[in-house]
């Protein structure tokens, strides 16, 4: 199952956004709320893919990551 968030690299990092995007991810200029609460317009090309991580974002995504999906109400 994909994960709800999508990496999203802007400002010179690599941060994670839960905004909904098209499968082939953000295009470039695309304003994005990246998971460190910020508004960031995203970046593509080759290089911003070698920026580091957010720190925040990465520690974001984790525990989004991580949690278990809830059990569907009414479901038997
Ligand atoms: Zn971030």
């Amino acid at each position: 199952m994909p994960h709800p968030f999508r990496w999203a690299p802007a400002d010179g990092e690599r941060h994670a956004s839960l905004d909904p995007a098209p499968h082939t991810g953000y295009p470039t200029g695309l304003v994005v709320k990246t998971l460190c609460e910020r508004q960031l317009q995203v970046e593509t090309g080759d290089i911003p893919w070698l920026w580091n991580t957010c720190p925040a974002c990465d520690a974001k995504a984790h525990e989004i990551a991580q949690k278990p999906v809830p059990p569907t109400a009414g479901a038997r």
